[in-house]
């Protein structure tokens, strides 16, 4: 009980708190009014307890790997991560996700292999999180509802959450699917929630079984969401589609009305590190104010990000264009001359669906440092055309940076790992 009356507080604040979210001033208030309670909490941390009342500037730059490495000191509820890693780890094996130590629940985020992270929230942060996605995300209504979620795994978060206006219903994108998808079809849900690859699994499903969703609204997690495959979606599902970018760092943008993906930056100060000359693409280096168990200070994310123009719905915060990829997904080749080339997932997306407009999925992958596998699927089941086209087309985007003697090898099949994300583009070949 207390912790639905905490959500409802906390919602109430959010909605409160909206009038100062179109302006700039109204903006840096609320960051500076969670920033002087955050500071109090930080004393707790032994890793930033002498930074407290520092600038921001001042404090260390951090990344996945430095996070991980003072994983003890940097959180303030005396967690080690050994302990952290023992508890979350039999929870991914026994399914059972209500893991927590004192109260803190203890998540495993999704990284690649031998890099996982491990993620802290206290009651009051799960709270806030709760309250944060009903009020941005989820939308408040006295109807009551039903919400499915596809994920990788579950947290106790999702059905404490159930009250009688919203119940949730969680699905193991690991179980059979199958059974998922018959399972989902009898819940019919007011709202789905799920990464895209599997969000058009379940389209697929709809469409060749000619089932009408009841869906009132989509929403796209944890994996880039395509516009194209936004497109798909919302033509089977006649539902509005919807973006959230949220991983293990917090909850960090939602869709507008406008849908434009949004920085809530109400509670998160966002810092952007160009990686590109014309300033067009940059790494979140991101400030959490609402953490306090396990402090998100200056974290650097590893996701591409390009800025979009002032959104029209009046939000004065950031507005994403697009979220590109991770910066693992960035092919580094050679030119002619041998000095390195960076090639953005974008540009390799765009030769490929520019190339056939028959083409419904791809897969690129760079698997040497002059070796491309290519995956085509179109429309009509594979086409031998439609590959030559969008080979054609990645040679002379190849050609354009001045590199060659790339070979291009066609993938004949892909299968996707159950419970893995699906990227378009990978890069295979980290050097
Ligand atoms: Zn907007």
């Amino acid at each position: 009980m207390r912790f639905k009356l905490l959500i409802l507080y906390h919602f109430i604040r959010f909605r409160l708190n909206r009038k100062y979210l179109r302006s700039e001033i109204g903006l840096a208030y609320l960051r500076e009014r969670r920033k002087r309670k955050w500071r109090k909490h930080l004393k707790r941390s032994a890793f930033y307890q002498d930074l407290a009342e520092s600038d921001l500037s001042d404090f260390p730059l951090m990344d996945k790997a430095s996070f991980m490495e003072h994983f003890d000191a940097i959180n303030s509820v005396g967690i080690s991560r050994e302990e952290a890693f023992a508890i979350a780890l039999k929870s991914e094996e026994s399914r059972d996700f209500s893991s927590e130590i004192n109260g803190v629940t203890v998540g495993l985020s999704s990284g690649t292999s031998g890099n996982k992270g491990i993620f802290l929230a206290s009651l009051k942060e799960r709270a806030v999180w709760v309250a944060a996605v009903l009020d941005r995300v989820i939308g408040f209504s006295l109807r009551k509802r039903k919400v499915a979620f596809f994920l990788r795994s579950n947290s106790n978060l999702y059905e404490s959450v159930g009250s009688s206006l919203l119940s949730f219903s969680y699905f193991d994108i690991k179980a059979d699917m199958k059974q998922n998808l018959e399972k989902l079809v009898v819940l019919n849900p007011h709202i789905l929630v799920g990464q895209p690859s599997v969000l058009l699994a379940v389209s697929e499903y709809y469409r060749d079984m000619g089932i009408n969703s009841g869906f009132e609204k989509v929403i796209s997690v944890a994996e880039v969401l395509e516009e194209d495959v936004a497109q798909r979606l919302e033509q089977v599902f006649k539902a509005k589609t919807e973006q959230v970018y949220q991983c293990t760092e917090g909850f960090l943008a939602h869709t507008c009305e406008h849908r434009n993906l949004h920085f809530n930056e109400d509670w998160l100060h966002i810092e952007k590190k160009y990686l590109d000359e014309e300033n067009k693409r940059f790494h979140p280096v991101i400030t959490d104010y609402l953490r306090s168990s396990q402090p998100i200070i200056r974290y650097e994310l590893n996701d591409i990000i390009q800025e979009g123009e002032t959104c029209n719905c009046g939000l004065k915060s950031t507005v994403i264009r697009k979220i590109e990829g991770r910066s693992d997904d960035v092919f580094v080749l050679r030119n002619r001359r041998g000095e390195p080339v960076i090639i953005y997932p974008d540009f390799v997306r765009r030769a490929v669906i520019t190339a056939s407009d028959d083409i419904t999925n791809y897969v690129v992958t760079l698997i040497g440092s002059n070796e491309l596998s290519l995956y085509i699927e179109t429309g009509k089941g594979r086409v031998r055309d439609d590959y030559e086209l969008a080979s054609t087309s990645l040679h002379a985007l190849f050609e354009s940076f001045d590199v060659d003697g790339l070979s291009i090898n066609e993938q004949k099949a892909f299968v996707l790992e159950s419970g893995a994300k699906f990227k378009r583009v990978r890069n295979l070949c980290q050097t």
